[in-house]
């Protein structure tokens, strides 16, 4: 089935020239970039393109637990807590301050399976944990262990969309008709 999705390149795919070599993977699997834009977020655009609740915070910070339990590090020294809601909500600002520390570039991929199929090429959150060949494994090593030491998100060069209604709402949201006032 064809699908549309979001793909933003982050801004340490920006700052490393990286922008051609990932777009070129995708165009060469066979998709089509059907839109494109190039910018520095506002806070308010990526404070709305990731969620805000306890259930996303919670995702965030337990992706930090796993991986640090992974490393036999101890997280409550590190961070102070262990508790997942919490570091997740660390992380949060941490990504606003990342995604919105220089240009990005995001473009709308359309081609069969896309959401799926881009997904597999980007790569585990984690460029640590990444299969090799895919986006994140190929130009990053970062971990959230090594990251969160440094008070910051893991700088893992891409976002795509993880499903048809992220899909849907993210298009609208960095594409549509409301998107001069974000
Ligand atoms: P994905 O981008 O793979 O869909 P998430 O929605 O869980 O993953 O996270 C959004 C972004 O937040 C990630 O791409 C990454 O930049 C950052 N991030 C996620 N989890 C962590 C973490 N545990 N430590 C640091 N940064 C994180």
């Amino acid at each position: 089935m064809i699908e549309r999705t979001l793909v933003i390149l982050k801004p340490d795919a920006v700052k490393r020239k990286l922008c051609g070599r990932i777009l070129d993977i995708f165009e060469e699997a066979g998709f089509d970039i059907v839109e494109g834009r190039f910018f520095t977020p506002a806070r308010e655009l990526i404070e709305r393109h990731y969620p805000s609740n306890d259930k996303y915070y919670a995702s965030l910070g337990n992706k930090s637990l796993a991986n640090y339990k992974e490393q036999g590090l101890d997280i409550k020294a590190e961070l102070g807590t262990d508790d997942a809601r919490e570091i997740g909500i660390s992380i949060k600002g941490w990504l606003v301050d990342y995604m919105t520390s220089g240009p990005v570039m995001a473009v709308v991929l359309q081609g069969n399976g896309a959401i799926r199929n881009v997904r597999k090429l980007c790569g585990d959150t984690l460029p640590s944990n990444a299969a090799p060949g895919t986006i994140r494994a190929r130009f990053s090593l970062d971990s959230s262990d090594y990251a969160n030491a440094q008070k910051r998100s893991l700088h893992n060069l891409m976002h795509s969309s993880g499903n048809a209604d992220e899909a849907r709402y993210e298009i609208e949201l960095w594409f549509g008709k409301g998107k001069a006032d974000v």
